[in-house]
């Protein structure tokens, strides 16, 4: 399979020559020239083990890896390092969960970055590369990020946060991972500095030429077509998969990542009735789906916090969907984006597709309610997907499986749901999580300056693999 430019450079990249550039240069997304039909196929794959469904999905759109390496890959991602199981689909009241919350880090983002870290070290060997990654995190990213990649050989990572204004049980999943190969760097300043600090680096061409930079972000296409195959696997397992009844899906959308492997997922055969995307305050894509307007705006905190986005880094991908896969209307809308902040579509958005914003009431509201009625506690993520799909419950036939996709685990935001439940149930803990309250954390600290950040990443990577970076500002670990 080739990948190319959503704003058509004319450029085709193998697989793993897509994984490693991420962006392309021309701004645009990379995206597979065609998408594999598996509607013929999927039916017999109803009792395969995860790791070989992972396989079979991948296989078409991963062709130049060297011969067995994308099996080991997906072995090793989902085998018994994972954690837990991978996309267990449960009944909950009148919906199914899909609880994508049982890795390393308690969030759906495991599921990718876990077969991404392993497959940067297939291709890096073949290559016989380096890779430096530099990433931004106000929590989730991060710490999936680190947990997916510290093993990897050839891979450094220099994640950045923003000191003092992350949870401390975000900032542990983090900072108790002390490989030498993990460097995280609190910076004194907010989650903005940080991100611009990460992207003035990564415009600065000829540094990131000569430090070998990478990209981690949602933008990888790898990460994509990982989180097709849950949408598979959930399907599979709904009780009447095989009849072949279309099922709905609500998906709580921060940068479009997760969803728009739905999109894919049914692109590729799967009978999906509907996508229906659930935001918090944060509405730029309900209002895109509604009217058709995909307009920037300013973000918001709020009790989601992983889905407080202004613009949608994948939206892109969708764009170019929706415009035929025509490269030059992808990239008049995007220019004219880039210039006033907006971008209006004639066409129809999406017509199977509903979208809707949950407020931080009703995100409250629901988490309580659900509780309540079901004994299941909802993460504040998970539950503006359940609300979404409680609003448009009357648009389908009864007997259509419905199926709530869950992003954390309740554990990771005791603070938001002990506002609605008792701080005694069980839920709000989980192993995993205290654990780290005991383990030493490491981590560096720096000003809100790009050129500190640089000088950081230059040191850092002049250690080579065996090292362990100290300087002066290093934070005496806190013990818990
Ligand atoms: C990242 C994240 C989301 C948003 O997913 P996108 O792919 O960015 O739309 C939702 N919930 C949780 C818990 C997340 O970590």
């Amino acid at each position: 399979m080739n990948y190319v430019s959503t704003r058509g450079d004319n450029k085709k990249r193998t697989f793993s020559q897509a994984v490693l550039e991420g962006l392309a240069d021309d701004g645009g997304l990379l995206v597979p020239e065609s998408l594999p039909d598996f509607s013929q196929e999927w039916p017999q794959w109803k009792d395969l083990p995860y790791d070989e469904l992972a396989f079979r999905i991948l296989e078409p759109l991963a062709g130049d890896l060297p011969e067995g390496a994308l099996r080991q890959c997906c072995s090793s991602a989902y085998g018994e390092s994972y954690g837990g199981p991978v996309a267990p689909l449960r009944p909950v009241g009148p919906y199914q969960l899909l609880e994508l919350f049982h890795g390393p880090t308690l969030a759906f983002k495991d599921v990718a970055l876990q077969l991404l870290g392993r497959l940067f070290g297939v291709i890096l060997e073949q290559n016989g590369q380096e890779l430096n990654i530099v990433a931004a995190t106000s929590g989730d990213t991060g710490s999936a990020a680190i947990h997916g990649l510290k093993d990897v050989p050839r891979v450094r990572l220099f994640v950045t946060h923003p000191e003092g204004r992350i949870a401390d049980l975000q900032r542990q999943q983090m900072t108790t991972v002390v490989n030498d190969s993990v460097f995280n760097i609190a910076v004194k300043g907010t989650f903005d500095d940080c991100q611009h600090m990460v992207k003035d680096l990564s415009s600065d061409l000829e540094f990131k030429r000569k430090n070998s930079i990478g990209a981690v972000n949602s933008i990888n296409f790898a990460r994509i077509a990982a989180q097709v195959v849950y949408y598979f696997a959930a399907y599979l397992q709904t009780p009447r998969a095989l009849e072949k009844v279309p099922a709905v899906v609500a998906v709580p959308t921060g940068n479009f990542g997760n969803i728009l492997a739905a999109e894919y997922a049914r692109r590729m055969g799967l009978p999906l009735a509907c996508t229906v995307l659930a935001s918090n305050e944060n509405d730029i894509l309900p209002t895109f789906f509604n009217t058709g307007l995909y307009k920037r705006g300013t973000a918001r905190a709020t009790h989601s916090p992983a889905m407080d986005i202004q613009v949608a880094s994948n939206f892109e991908r969708y764009l170019y969907l929706l415009a035929s896969e025509n490269p030059a209307k992808v990239k008049e809308l995007m220019t004219s984006f880039a210039t006033t902040g907006e971008l209006q579509l004639e066409a129809n958005p999406g017509s199977q597709w509903s979208a809707l914003a949950c407020s931080n009431k009703e995100t409250l509201a629901t988490v309580k309610e659900v509780w309540e009625n079901h004994q299941q506690l909802l993460d504040p993520h998970t539950a503006t997907a359940w609300w979404a799909m409680d609003q448009c419950l009357n648009d389908f036939e009864p007997d259509l499986p419905k199926i709530v996709v869950g992003t954390a685990h309740p554990a990771k935001f005791p603070e938001v749901l002990k506002q609605v439940v008792s701080s005694d149930v069980p839920e709000l803990k989980h192993p995993t999580l205290e654990a780290l309250k005991s383990l030493p954390e490491r981590l560096f600290a720096i000003p809100a300056r790009t050129d500190s950040l640089k000088e950081f990443v230059t040191s850092g990577i002049e250690l080579g693999a065996g090292g362990v970076f100290l300087r002066s500002e290093e934070k005496a670990a806190p013990h818990g």
